[in-house]
C-alpha cells in the first residue's frame, strides 16, 4: 500500500501562502503574530518531513534510510508543537497570557516534553514508531502524542469557553471553524493512516483563523491604518461586560486642531499616521486605537500595572520632545489619561465623555491625568443621571429672583432661574448641570418646563398685579438650534393665555456672538412674534458691542464680575461706568447683577443703571416665597434706602 501525499503537498502551499500573508500584513511584532508564524514554521517543517517520508516510504530507497528516520522525528517534533501554540495563541487572545504567569505557562509545555523523551527513548527502542527500510510502525507512545493534543485542545476549550465575552462574534466562529476542522483531518487520519490528511486539515484550519480571528481590514482607521473608533467602542463593551478591571489610555494632542488648521488635511494626515506608526510599534503589546481628532488610545484588558505604567512613561518621554515629521517640528501639548474600569469610569459613554471633554491647553508639554483627575467624568455622569431623574419625576424647579426698578424704587421684573434638588446629590447649580444639559440635548426638555412654569405663573399668580411686567426666561443656544421653537412657545403661551411681552428672553454674550445661521434665524422669528431680548453676562465674552446694537437687545445685563471688580480697582470701576454710559447712549436699557450691598445699589443708581438684581434685593427663591416677597416689597424698600 501506498501513502497518498498529495494533501501534504497542498497543505505545504497554503502554509507558505498564509506565512507570507501574515508577515507582510501585520509583521512579528506582537506575540500574537508570532505565536502564529512559529505555528506555520513548526507546520511547514512537520509537513515537509511527513512528505519526505511518505515518498522515501513510497519509493523505497534503502540508500535514504538516514533521511527517512531523521524525517520521522523531525515530523514528530514539529507536529506536537501544533496543539501547545494553539493554546497559547488562545491565551494571548483571550487575555490570559500575562496571568497565566510564565511559570504556569513553563507547566503546561510538560506533556511536549513527556512525548519528547518517548522520542529519545525511541532511539533506541521503538515505543513511538518504527522506521527502518521505508517501513514505517506505530507504537503505543504514539498515543502520548494524541493524549498531549487532547489535554491542549480541552485547556483551550475551557479558556475559550470562560472568556468568550472578550472575542468578537467573528473571533469565535474562526477559532471553533479551526478546531472543527483541525480534528476532522486527525480523526480520518487515525482511521486511515495511509490518507496524509492531517496537516492538510491543520492548514485549512489555520487558514480560516487567519481570515477570520487575524482578519481587521474593517476596523482600521483608513488615515493611520491602527484600529478605529468603532472598534474601541466595540472592544471596550466587551471588555466592561467580561473584564472586571482593565485601563485605559489616552494620549490627546490638544492643540491638534490649531496644528491642522495651519498645516492642512494632508500633511496632518501623515504626521497623524506617523505618530500611529510610532505608538504601534513601539509598544507592540497594545492594541493602538486612533479615534479621530487627535486622540489615540491604549486599551486593553490584558493589562498589568507595571505595563501602563511603563507605557506612559514612554509616552512622558517621546512627547515632551517636539514631534519631528520631516523639515517639521511640532510642539504638541498632549494630555494622557489613566483610566481604570470601572474604578473612574464603568460605561463606554464617559469613557468617551473623557476624549471629547475638553480640558484646557496648560503650559505643560505632556500633562498625566489619572485617579482623581478623572472624578469630572464620574461626577458628569452623575449630573446627567440626576438630570434625566428630575426630569422623568418632574421635579425641577423654577425659582424667581426678583429685579429692582432704580428709577421707580420697586421690583418690576424678575428672573426665572432653575433649580435641581437631587434626592442623592442634593442641590446642583445651574452652572454645573446647565452645560452638561446642553451636551446631552436634556436642556429642550428643561428649557421647555421653565418656560411651561414662567407661563402658568405669570397666570396663576397673576404677576401682572404684583407689578412684574415681565419675566427673564434664560434661553440656551441648543433651545434656538430648534427651527419650531417660535411654534412650540406659542403654544404654551396660548395655553396660558400669556403674551410675549411678559416675557423677556435671555441669551448670553458668547452664544449672541457665536450664533450660526439656524440660531439667528430662530431668534428672528421669535422677534417678530414680539418678544424682547436681554444679553446676559456681558462682559464675560468678547462680543463687539455694535454688534449686540445690529442684534437690536432691549436690555444689555452687566456680568457680576463686572460689578465686583469694580469695586476692588479704580480702573475697572472707570470701564464699568463708562460701560453703562456707552449703554445708555446707545439707547439700551441696563440691569447689573450681583448686587449684595446697600453701597453697590447707591452706586449703580447714581452712574444711571436700570436695573438691579442681586442677594441685596433677593436670592432667587421659589415661587410663593417670591409673591410674598414683591407683595411686601414696598415696606422692605423703605427700610433698606433709610
Ligand atoms: P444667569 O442667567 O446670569 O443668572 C444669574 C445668576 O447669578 C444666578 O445663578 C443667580 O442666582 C446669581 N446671582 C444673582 N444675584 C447674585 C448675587 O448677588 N450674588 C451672587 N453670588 N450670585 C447672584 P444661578 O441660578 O446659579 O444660575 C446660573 C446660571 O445658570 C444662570 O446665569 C444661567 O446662565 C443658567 N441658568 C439658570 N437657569 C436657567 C434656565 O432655566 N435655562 C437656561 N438655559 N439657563 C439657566
Ligand atoms: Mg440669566
Ligand atoms: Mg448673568
Amino acid at each position: 500500500m501506498e501513502y497518498n501525499y498529495s494533501y501534504e503537498i497542498a497543505a505545504l502551499i497554503i502554509y507558505v501562502f498564509c506565512g507570507f500573508l501574515l508577515i507582510a500584513d501585520k509583521g512579528t511584532k506582537r506575540r500574537q503574530n508570532r505565536i502564529l508564524l512559529a505555528a506555520f514554521a513548526s507546520c511547514v517543517i512537520g509537513t515537509c518531513c511527513s512528505l519526505n517520508t511518505a515518498i522515501i516510504a513510497n519509493e523505497g530507497v534503502d540508500s535514504l534510510d538516514l533521511l527517512f528516520k531523521i524525517s520521522q522525528y523531525g515530523y514528530h517534533i514539529t507536529h506536537c508543537l501544533l496543539p501547545m501554540l494553539t493554546f497559547f495563541y488562545i491565551l494571548e487572545i483571550t487575555g490570559k497570557w500575562n496571568q497565566f504567569g510564565s511559570f504556569k505557562r513553563a507547566l503546561t509545555t510538560i506533556p511536549v516534553w513527556l512525548f519528547y523523551i518517548l522520542l529519545v527513548v525511541n532511539v533506541f527502542t521503538p515505543i513511538v514508531f518504527y522506521a527502518d527500510n521505508g517501513i514505517y510502525m506505530r507504537y503505543p507512545g504514539i498515543y502520548v502524542e494524541y493524549l498531549a493534543a487532547m489535554f491542549y485542545v480541552v485547556v483551550s476549550a475551557v479558556i475559550l469557553i470562560t472568556n468568550r465575552a472578550v472575542l468578537t462574534f467573528t473571533k469565535k466562529i474562526g477559532m471553533f471553524a479551526f478546531f472543527m476542522i483541525s480534528a476532522i483531518g486527525v480523526i480520518i487520519q487515525l482511521v486511515s493512516p495511509m490518507l496524509l490528511v492531517e496537516v492538510f486539515s491543520e492548514a485549512l484550519g489555520l487558514l480560516a483563523l487567519l481570515f477570520s480571528v487575524e482578519d481587521d481590514r474593517a476596523s482600521r482607521d483608513v488615515v493611520t491604518g491602527i484600529t478605529n473608533r468603532n472598534t474601541f467602542v466595540a472592544d471596550n463593551m466587551r471588555f466592561m461586560s467580561a473584564v472586571s478591571n482593565y485601563q485605559v489610555v489616552f494620549v490627546k494632542l490638544a492643540n491638534y486642531r490649531n496644528f491642522l488648521e495651519a498645516m492642512g488635511v494632508l500633511a496632518m494626515n501623515e504626521i497623524l499616521a506617523d505618530i500611529a506608526t510610532w505608538m504601534a510599534d513601539d509598544n507592540q503589546e497594545f492594541e493602538v486605537y486612533y479615534l479621530e481628532n487627535g486622540t489615540f488610545a491604549f486599551s486593553n484588558y490584558k493589562w498589568e500595572d507595571f505595563e501602563v505604567e511603563r507605557l506612559v512613561n514612554k509616552l512622558r518621554l517621546k512627547f515632551s520632545d517636539y514631534w519631528t515629521f520631516g523639515s517639521i517640528t511640532i510642539p504638541f501639548n498632549t494630555q494622557v489619561y489613566v483610566v481604570k474600569v470601572p474604578k473612574d469610569v464603568n460605561n463606554v459613554n464617559d469613557l468617551l465623555s473623557l476624549i471629547d471633554s475638553d480640558n484646557s491647553i496648560t503650559d505643560q508639554v505632556v500633562s498625566i491625568f489619572s485617579g482623581e483627575d478623572l472624578q469630572f467624568v464620574k461626577r458628569k455622569s452623575d449630573v446627567e443621571a440626576a438630570i434625566k431623574r428630575a426630569i422623568d419625576n418632574n421635579s425641577l424647579q423654577v425659582y424667581y429672583q426678583p429685579i429692582w426698578d432704580s428709577s421707580r424704587n420697586r421690583i418690576n421684573s424678575c428672573e426665572a432661574l432653575v433649580r435641581l434638588i437631587d434626592d442623592e446629590l442634593g442641590f446642583v447649580s445651574p452652572d454645573e448641570f446647565i452645560p452638561i444639559s446642553e451636551q446631552t440635548g436634556q436642556i429642550l426638555d428643561i428649557g421647555m418646563f421653565v418656560f411651561e412654569t414662567v407661563c402658568k405663573n405669570i397666570k396663576e399668580q397673576n404677576f401682572k398685579d404684583l407689578g412684574i411686567e415681565f419675566v427673564d426666561v434664560n434661553l440656551s443656544p441648543v433651545q434656538c438650534m430648534q427651527s419650531n421653537l417660535d411654534e412650540t412657545f406659542k403654544m404654551i403661551m396660548d395655553k396660558y393665555g400669556v403674551t410675549t411681552d411678559q416675557i423677556n428672553l435671555e441669551i448670553t454674550e458668547t452664544a449672541a456672538a457665536e450664533s450660526p445661521e439656524m440660531f439667528t434665524e430662530t431668534m428672528n422669528k421669535l422677534k417678530a412674534m414680539g418678544f424682547k431680548f436681554s444679553l446676559d453676562d456681558y462682559g464675560t465674552g468678547f462680543a463687539n458691542l455694535s454688534y449686540m446694537v445690529d442684534m437690536d437687545f432691549h436690555i444689555i445685563k452687566i456680568d457680576k464680575s463686572i460689578l465686583w471688580n469694580a469695586e476692588e480697582s479704580e480702573v475697572a470701576r472707570v470701564i464699568l461706568d463708562n460701560t453703562i454710559r456707552m449703554i445708555k447712549e446707545m439707547g439700551v436699557n441696563i440691569i447689573t447683577e450681583g448686587v449684595e450691598t446697600s453701597a453697590q445699589r447707591d452706586y449703580l443708581r447714581s452712574v444711571g443703571c436700570d436695573y438691579c438684581q442681586g442677594y441685596y434685593f433677593s436670592k432667587p427663591v421659589e415661587r410663593d416665597k417670591f409673591v410674598d416677597y414683591c407683595r411686601s416689597y414696598g415696606n422692605e424698600i423703605n427700610k433698606a434706602v433709610n
